[in-house]
C-alpha cells in the first residue's frame, strides 16, 4: 500500500499587505519527496502522520510529495500559488499509483488571485486521484471551511485546542481517520453547518475551564471517542480576511449512513449553542498605557502583555512600537522585553557591532499605515541566529530561522529585532537571544491566545491591550467589503 502526504500551511491576514512570496516558503523550509519524512517525522501534522502509519499492523509506504509552510503574513501573490499548486500536482503525479492522500492544510490560505486556496487544492487532487481513492486532510481550528473543501475530502480533522497544542495529535487523528476508511470500511458522511460569524481569537481559549470553548472541546473530544464518529470539530475563523464565503463552521463526519442523522442533527444543535454564546468570545481590552503602568507597579514577578493587534501568529507585521513607547517610560527592576520585526534595524546592528550606541529609528517599516517609528538612543548587546526548535503552541518541535537578529536595550528595556516574522511570543525566542522571559519584569507577547500556553502558569498577571495592527480583535470595526453580508458581529444578525 502506498500512501502519499504533503503539506500546505500558513494563516493568511489580508489586512497585512505585505504578500506572501515563494522566498518565505523557501526561508521556513520547503522540502520534497524522502526529505519530509527525514526532516518531520517528529513535527506537527507531518509527524502525526509519518508515525501512525508507521504504526500500522501493515505499515504503508509513505510517499512525500511537497511541504510548503510559511509564516502567517499577507497573501500569497499570484506566482508564488502557481508555483504551489503545479509543483504539488507534478510530486503527485509523479507518485505513481496510491491509495491514498494525506495532507496537512490551514484552511486560511488565501492567494491574491485565490480566495480558497485549499478548496482549490483538495478539488485539484480530487480531480486527479478519483473519487475512490481517500483523501483525508487535517486543517487549523482558524480555518475559513467552505463546501468545496468538504466536498472534495473524504474527511477533514480540525485542531481540537487554541493555544493549539494538539498539532501533532491532530495529525495522528486524520491517520487514523484514513486507516478506518481503509482497512475498517468506514464510509464516511459529513455534517456542515456554517455559522455567520466570526469571533475574537483572545478568548476563544480551549484549556481554560472559564471559556465557553471550553465546554466545545470536550464535547468535541467526548464526540470522537464514539467508534461512529471519525471526526468532529469547530472552526472559528481567523478573522482578518476580508473574503467571500467567510464564517465560522461545524463539521462532523460519523461512518456509514445510518449515522447521518445523528451527524446532522449534532453539527446543528453545536452550531446554534456556538451562535448563542457568540458575545462570550468578546474580549475586555486594556488601554496600553495602563497595562504598562500596571506591570511597572507590580514590583515581583512577571507581567505578560499581549499585543494581539500586532500578533505575528495572526499575520501581523511585527513592526509595531505601541508597545516600545510605553515601556520606556519608566525604569524596570527586571528587563521589560520586546519583540520587532525589522531587518533594516539588525543590518545596521551589525554593521555598528556589538557596543556600538546610537540614536536609531525603530518599528514602523513593514506597516507604516498603522505604526510610527520611534528615535531612541540604543545599545547593541548582543547579535545572534533566530534559530531555535519550537515546541508549544502551534508546535511540536518544529524548526524555527527567524534570520539574523539583535538585541538593543534602552535602559533596562530589551528590543529583540529579528530579520523575519515568526513566533514573537515563544519563550525560545528570548532564550536564543540570550535573555530569560521568565525572570522579565514585563514581556510584550504577540499573540492573542496562543502565548497562554507558555505563559498562563508562570505570569502574575496578564493583559491584552487595546492597539493598532493587522489583527486587531475589534475587527469588525474596520471597513471590510468582499464579506458576505449579514456577518456577526460587523451586523447585529438576528
Ligand atoms: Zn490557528
Amino acid at each position: 500500500m502506498r500512501i502519499a502526504i504533503g503539506q500546505l500551511w500558513q494563516e493568511s491576514n489580508t489586512l497585512n499587505t505585505l504578500p506572501t512570496t515563494l522566498a518565505d516558503y523557501e526561508a521556513f523550509g520547503l522540502y520534497e519527496g524522502a526529505e519530509i519524512l527525514e526532516r518531520f517525522a517528529e513535527t506537527n501534522e507531518l509527524g502525526g502522520f509519518i508515525q501512525s502509519l508507521r504504526a500500522w499492523p501493515e505499515p504503508p509506504e509513505i510517499v512525500g510529495l511537497m511541504r510548503f509552510a510559511a509564516w502567517p503574513s499577507g497573501p500569497v501573490d499570484a506566482g508564488t500559488f502557481n508555483i504551489i499548486m503545479n509543483r504539488m500536482m507534478e510530486k503527485l503525479q509523479l507518485a505513481g499509483p496510491i491509495d491514498a492522500v494525506l495532507l496537512a492544510l490551514h484552511g486560511s490560505m488565501v492567494a491574491e488571485c485565490e480566495t480558497d486556496v485549499e478548496g482549490h487544492l483538495l478539488h485539484r487532487v480530487r480531480k486527479h486521484i478519483g473519487p475512490k481513492i481517500p483523501l483525508v486532510a487535517t486543517l487549523d481550528l482558524h480555518a475559513n471551511i467552505t463546501q468545496r473543501m468538504v466536498d472534495a475530502a473524504d474527511v477533514l480533522t480540525l485542531y481540537h485546542t487554541a493555544p493549539h497544542v494538539d498539532v501533532m495529535g491532530t495529525g495522528k487523528r486524520g491517520a487514523e481517520a484514513l486507516r478506518r476508511i481503509l482497512f475498517d470500511g468506514a464510509k464516511p458522511v459529513s455534517a456542515f453547518r456554517k455559522l455567520p460569524m466570526v469571533v475574537p481569537a483572545e478568548r476563544a481559549n480551549t484549556q481554560n475551564p472559564e471559556n465557553f470553548s471550553y465546554g466545545v472541546r470536550k464535547t468535541l473530544q467526548a464526540w470522537e471517542r464514539n467508534h461512529h464518529v471519525l471526526s468532529a470539530g469547530l472552526a472559528t475563523v481567523q478573522p482578518w480576511l476580508d473574503i467571500p464565503d467567510l464564517g465560522s463552521a461545524v463539521l462532523v463526519y460519523c461512518d456509514g449512513a445510518a449515522w447521518k442523522s445523528w451527524a446532522d442533527e449534532s453539527c446543528a444543535n453545536l452550531a446554534n449553542e456556538v451562535w448563542n454564546h457568540r458575545r462570550d468570545y468578546l474580549p475586555e481590552l486594556v488601554d496600553s498605557a495602563d497595562a504598562v503602568r500596571a506591570a511597572h507597579e507590580q514590583v515581583d514577578g512577571l507581567t505578560v502583555i499581549s499585543d494581539s493587534a500586532d500578533a505575528t501568529t495572526s499575520g501581523s507585521t511585527g513592526d509595531s512600537t505601541a508597545l516600545l513607547s510605553e515601556l520606556i517610560k519608566y525604569d524596570w527592576p527586571h528587563p521589560a522585553l520586546v519583540t520587532l520585526v525589522g531587518p533594516e534595524t539588525v543590518a545596521e546592528a551589525e554593521r555598528r557591532g556589538i557596543g556600538a550606541e546610537w540614536s536609531a529609528s525603530l518599528g514602523a517599516t513593514r506597516n507604516p499605515r498603522d505604526f510610527k517609528p520611534i528615535t531612541l538612543p540604543v545599545r547593541v548587546v548582543n547579535a545572534f541566529d533566530a534559530k531555535f526548535i519550537l515546541s508549544g503552541h502551534l508546535a511540536e518541535k518544529l524548526p524555527i530561522d527567524m534570520g539574523r537578529s539583535v538585541v538593543l536595550t534602552h535602559k533596562n528595556v530589551h528590543i529583540v529585532v529579528t530579520s523575519r516574522t515568526g513566533p514573537h511570543f515563544a519563550p525560545q525566542l528570548f532564550q536564543t537571544a540570550g535573555l530569560d522571559p521568565f525572570a522579565a519584569s514585563v514581556l510584550i507577547a504577540k499573540s492573542p491566545c496562543g502565548f497562554r500556553a507558555a505563559y498562563a502558569d508562570r505570569a502574575k498577571q496578564i493583559f491584552v491591550v487595546r492597539a493598532p495592527g493587522c489583527a486587531p480583535s475589534d475587527f469588525w470595526k474596520l471597513p471590510f467589503t468582499r464579506i458576505p453580508r449579514p456577518l456577526w458581529p460587523w451586523d447585529d444578525v438576528v
